[in-house]
């Protein structure tokens, strides 16, 4: 089973901790021990993994990304989000995660983000939990 979780993002450049949101699907999904595949099903989003207690860092992040693609620069691509298409593939479509007494297993400054580049948008995130080859028997 997939879990498909919401996410209302901000305008512009916007990171959104669903840590919470993706533990619920793993607690939901009821396997006790496996990994658990976080993706993305969007060209102007991304997902990462990263600290979840100083807000700077997402703005170090963020300001990197606008560096490595800024919104005022020549691009190709006619839509107009040129940026937002290059600053997702820098970061990435999904995460994979561990899970262990139906927890994820995170280290202690670690959150899940959706990475909006786009914004303002209602965004989808897929989440799909997998079991330990001998849970499965
Ligand atoms: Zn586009």
């Amino acid at each position: 089973m997939i879990h498909a979780i919401s996410v209302r993002t901000k305008p512009g450049v916007d990171f959104q901790d669903i840590t919470e949101e993706v533990q619920e699907a793993v607690s939901a999904g009821g396997v006790e021990s496996g990994m658990c595949f976080v993706f993305v099903p969007h060209t102007t989003a991304a997902i990462t993994l990263n600290e979840n207690a100083d807000p700077a860092v997402l703005e170090d992040i963020a300001a990197r990304l606008e560096a490595a693609a800024p919104l005022r620069g020549q691009y190709r691509h006619s839509e107009g989000n040129g940026p937002a298409h290059v600053k997702a593939s820098l970061v990435g479509n999904c995460v994979m995660l561990l899970v262990d007494r139906r927890r994820l297993v995170l280290g202690t400054w670690q959150g899940v983000f959706l990475c909006e580049f786009d914004g303002p948008r209602e965004r989808k995130v897929l989440v799909k939990v997998m079991a330990d080859a001998e849970e499965k028997k």
